[in-house]
């Protein structure tokens, strides 16, 4: 009996776009895991389970064991970095924006921009590309509170419809980087189930392929 490989996902777009994918792959899970309290939650193949973790979580899972696959934003890749996974295929899914958003008009003018974030690495990286000096304020979640409270000048959130921004009386301004959910693999489990992790891989990658030409 060959053991269980474990596929770990984010609660969120991650979860409702990759259900799909793997539902097309002949994969359904033993129940629904946007209700289920259980965090690993078993599915119609014996050999496989998913697990449900905090998005940022997932490289960690997967790059230490926890986890031999899992699916993850490239937001949440690049912020994570580390080298212990494979990033072998873009899903095209959970598609979003990386950006700078603020009031309208942007920062004021003549000082150094208080920058409220989660991705603290990124968007570092990014006013440091461009030669600009900023302040970088760590969140957790909610950054589009921190202008409204004068905390921060902008934040650097996920964008997708704009909404959000909107209802806060914020615009987006800058796009840093387009996003999208890749299949990630940890590199001993491609070593040691090199059948099975790499026939997983490739039913994901030619479901996700059909689903974006659909
Ligand atoms: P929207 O109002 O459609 O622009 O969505 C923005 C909100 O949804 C922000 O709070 C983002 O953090 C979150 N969001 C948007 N797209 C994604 C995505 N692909 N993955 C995770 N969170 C997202």
């Amino acid at each position: 009996m060959s053991r269980t490989l474990t596929l770990a996902l984010s609660k969120g777009r991650i979860l409702e776009d990759t259900l799909p994918l793997l539902s097309a792959c002949g994969i359904e899970p033993a129940e629904d895991p946007d209700a289920s309290r259980k965090l690993i939650i078993g599915t119609n193949r014996d050999d496989l389970q998913l697990l449900v973790v905090r998005a940022s979580d997932v490289p960690t899972y997967v790059e230490h064991g926890g986890a031999d696959l899992g699916v993850a934003g490239r937001d949440v890749l690049l912020e994570h970095g580390g080298t212990g996974l494979y990033d072998p295929v873009d899903l095209g899914i959970a598609r979003c924006r990386l950006m700078v958003a603020g009031p309208k008009g942007g920062a004021p003018a003549g000082r150094r921009p208080r920058v409220a974030t989660k991705f603290v690495h990124l968007a570092r990286q990014y006013f440091a590309q461009q030669g600009r000096q900023a302040e970088i304020i760590k969140l957790y979640g909610s950054m589009e509170l921190a202008p409204l409270v004068g905390m921060a000048d902008l934040i650097v959130d996920l964008v997708d419809t704009g909404n959000t921004l909107r209802a806060n009386g914020l615009e987006p301004l800058e796009e840093i980087l387009p996003i999208s959910a890749r299949l990630v693999v940890n590199k001993a489990s491609l070593k040691t189930e090199p059948d099975r992790v790499g026939a997983l891989t490739r039913d994901l990658a030619a479901a996700a392929r059909a689903a974006q030409s659909t």
